[in-house]
């Protein structure tokens, strides 16, 4: 990728990089020695800077903090045998981010701030980006609302954001989950599909009580009748039905996982059925019954694939079977992870190179 962006920059003096254990790293609390800034005023995209990574001011009335304008992405970057950084469907990523800003009132990120940011803050920080096999460099994009004023109006000025962490191998212990029939994620015509801060917030209290009943994550259901799965915790659900891919159609209320997609695309690949459409919790209980649920598993950038082992539902526990070795999850688990560290042909050009 060919600079075509200036981009004052401020080296750390002392890089932190020597004391990272690789072999250690808790996801999202190591971070790299720099981070992209650019702010949004008088109706303009700012100078981006990258500055270290360090904590910054903000007002006490920044309209953030009070109302909640403020969206993320998440990504990653990798790097192969060669030592060549690649990022996995950037593109997507700053499409999404822009959605969500829409929704949420907020300025647009131009692509060439977005791509050039992250190229060259990748390139300061090349030595972050770990290469041992399933690890990754985590990508945080993210933009807020600053303006300091209490009045309720989307703010005059924002500003957009890139941090990023080194993250290792992420060891999928298969999820005991329960259809939530309570509490809800987003509802029809809310900001589900958008990557919005808030979202994250209201689930926290849901997730917590099952937790509390022993189970690591909620299925999500519909906002209006509680029967028709929506997602997996933070990520999108995904199950195998009886030699069929079944998955939850995209709608406002759910969030259009990139991981998803390249799921859903690989299954196309390789002449799986592909339904996206709306699932109940009675189907796939029914399905668990007369043993046609042969997989189910969440997924999203973090995890990839995080193998569902029970579901609960009003009380009751539903074991799903143990995947056999050449079972749909792991198949497309390694597929991703060949593309990724470039050891697999990408026919789809997911892979951008730095
Ligand atoms: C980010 C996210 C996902 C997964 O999206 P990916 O692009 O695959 O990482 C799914 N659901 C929710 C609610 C999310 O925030």
């Amino acid at each position: 990728m060919i600079d075509t962006l200036t981009i004052q920059t401020k080296r750390t003096s002392a890089s932190r990089l020597p004391e990272v254990d690789f072999d250690h790293l808790e996801f999202g609390k190591t971070f790299s020695d720099h981070m992209l800034v650019v702010d949004y005023q008088d109706g303009e995209w700012q100078e981006p800077q990258i500055v270290p990574y360090g904590d910054m001011t903000v007002s006490p009335a920044n309209s953030a903090l009070h109302y909640g304008q403020a969206i993320f992405e998440g990504m990653k970057a990798y790097k192969n045998e060669q030592g060549e950084v690649y990022m996995f469907r950037p593109y997507d990523n700053l499409h999404r981010l822009n959605a969500s800003a829409e929704r949420m009132c907020m300025p647009a990120i131009p692509e060439e701030i977005f791509m050039q940011g992250l190229a060259q803050l990748l390139r300061l920080d090349a030595e972050w980006i770990p290469s041992f096999t399933g690890s990754s460099l985590y990508i945080r994009p993210f933009m807020f609302a600053t303006d300091g004023l209490l009045g309720v109006r989307p703010s005059d000025s924002y500003r957009f954001m890139i941090i990023t962490c080194p993250v290792g191998l992420y060891y999928n212990k298969p999820l005991r989950v329960r259809f939530e029939e309570k509490y809800v994620r987003s509802a029809e015509g809310g900001a589900g599909f958008a990557k919005n801060a808030g979202n994250y917030g209201a689930a926290m209290y849901p997730t917590k009580l099952a937790q509390q009943e022993g189970y690591n994550q909620l299925i999500w259901t519909d906002a209006s009748e509680h029967r028709y799965v929506e997602e997996s915790g933070t990520m999108n659900a995904v199950f195998v039905i009886d030699g069929r891919i079944v998955t939850p159609a995209l709608s406002s209320s759910i969030l259009d996982g990139i991981t998803r997609r390249s799921v859903l695309q690989l299954a196309r690949d390789w002449d799986i059925p592909v339904e996206e459409r709306k699932v109940s919790a009675l189907e796939i209980l029914a399905a668990q019954a007369n043993g046609t649920l042969q997989e189910a598993f969440g997924v999203g950038t973090a995890a990839t694939i995080a193998p569902i082992a029970v579901i609960g539902y009003q009380g009751e526990d539903y074991t799903l079977p143990i995947p056999p070795a050449d079972a749909f999850s792991y198949r497309v688990s390694a597929a991703l992870a060949e593309i990724r560290s470039g050891n697999a042909a990408d026919p789809h050009n997911w892979m951008v190179r730095l």
